[in-house]
């Protein structure tokens, strides 16, 4: 493989870091607020931009002080990132384990460069420093949970990073003497091209993942009522609709469970439409709690509820809609009582209209015949 200019690479790095320390600032600044980490991602490129600004330092003594503050631009650059990933999944970042590790770094660095010169002390250093910084990024991400592909974008990137600093760190070790960073051999193209690759894919990979969330919480939005976090009436009715079609498809059961709470009003005019708001809000932690994983829960409009239970039998339904009103009178201060309407699927004749209609009808009787009570038909 042919050696490439060192000095290239480094401005390559340079500019890819000012592009995507760009495009993360705009983000930081137009992206909503509740994304969290955008800030110290920008902060990242910015430090990796610097550092190539100080490799240009002329000057014996200027180039030396350069070097010193570019490498521990580079390595402050890679902690930003892992700060960002840290605040982006809203874990704290605790401080004093990252500083005094810093400070002792470029302590060291700056012990070789000048009372006991040392360059492959520093590589070594340096190297390690990266290395043990990606490590615990690595770790942090796959100690999240989440697999989605930015984040294996990210954990790819930081993984083949670590390999090549190991790489280096095992070649600087092992041989007594090592080549300048700005000579150009094989092993600096190696090492400089997979520098400018993680600076460009792990800018790219924060992006993607802030996207992404962006994407997660308008879907959020789209989907689910702002108060008490159930399913919208939109997306409650495609629920059914889906589950409609797969149980004309395999001949499945289903219910459907319309709940309206009792006498909702006078809780509105008693003690005032804020605390009206908190028992809705009760009323939908405390169903959902008695309700299981398959199940869709979605408010379909004011003081009424519906209830998607898939694959359920008629006999089955009705213990749950017995427990739902079971959860409701706990002994809590914002329980309330519901009437609920029952009805299920009654074969590939039976449209969603219809059992809608007929799960209202039965919530009408359980109202009628005096409220906190269950009617299925
Ligand atoms: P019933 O037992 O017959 O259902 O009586 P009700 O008072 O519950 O019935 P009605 O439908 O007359 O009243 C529903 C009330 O729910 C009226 C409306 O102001 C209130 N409401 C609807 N949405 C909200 C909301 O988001 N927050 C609050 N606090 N009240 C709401
Ligand atoms: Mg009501
Ligand atoms: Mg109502």
């Amino acid at each position: 493989m042919n050696s490439l200019d060192p000095r290239s690479l480094i401005a390559m790095g340079g500019f890819m870091a000012l592009v995507m320390g760009l495009v993360l600032g705009f983000m930081r600044r137009y992206y909503p607020p509740s994304i969290l980490g955008l800030g110290y991602w920008a902060l990242a490129p910015a430090a990796w931009l610097i550092a190539t600004v100080f490799f240009a330092a002329p000057g014996p003594w200027l180039q030396e002080v350069g070097r010193w503050l570019g490498n521990g631009l580079i390595l402050l650059g890679f902690i930003l990132f892992h700060v960002g990933c840290r605040r982006f999944f809203e874990r704290p970042v605790q401080w004093r384990r990252i500083v005094i590790p810093f400070a002792l770094v470029m302590l060291s660095l700056a012990w070789f460069a000048g009372p006991e010169p040392s360059y492959r002390m520093r590589v070594a250093i340096v190297t390690a420093a990266i290395a043990v910084t990606h490590t615990s990024t690595l770790v942090f991400l796959w100690q999240s949970g989440n697999r989605n592909f930015p984040v294996r974008m990210v954990q790819a990137t930081l993984a083949l990073h670590l390999c090549v600093l190991l790489v280096r760190l095992q070649t600087v070790l092992s041989v007594p003497e090592v080549g300048d960073l700005m000579e150009a051999s094989t092993v600096q193209t190696y090492y400089l091209g997979a520098y400018v690759l993680a600076v460009l894919l792990l800018s790219i990979g924060a992006v993607l993942m802030a996207t992404d969330r962006v994407r997660t919480e308008l879907e959020h939005m789209a989907t689910h009522d702002a108060l008490t976090g159930t399913l919208n009436r939109r997306a409650i009715l495609e629920c059914c609709a889906d589950e409609h079609e797969r149980s004309l498809r395999y001949k499945q059961p289903f219910a459907l469970m319309m709940i309206d709470l009792d006498h909702f009003k006078t809780i509105n005019d008693t003690h005032g439409h804020q605390h009206g708001d908190r028992v809705l809000v009760h009323f939908a932690d405390s169903t959902r709690s008695a309700l299981r994983r398959a199940d869709r829960f979605g408010r379909y409009g004011g003081e009424e509820f519906l209830i998607l239970l898939p694959n359920t039998a008629a006999d089955v339904a009705l213990p749950v809609a017995e427990r739902i009103r079971a959860a409701l009178s706990a002994g809590h201060a914002l329980d309330c009582q519901a009437s609920i309407g029952l009805t299920h699927w009654r074969g590939p004749e039976d449209t969603l209209d219809a059992m809608l209609g007929r799960a209202d009808a039965a919530l009408y009787q359980a109202k009628a015949q005096g409220r906190n009570q269950t009617c299925s038909t």
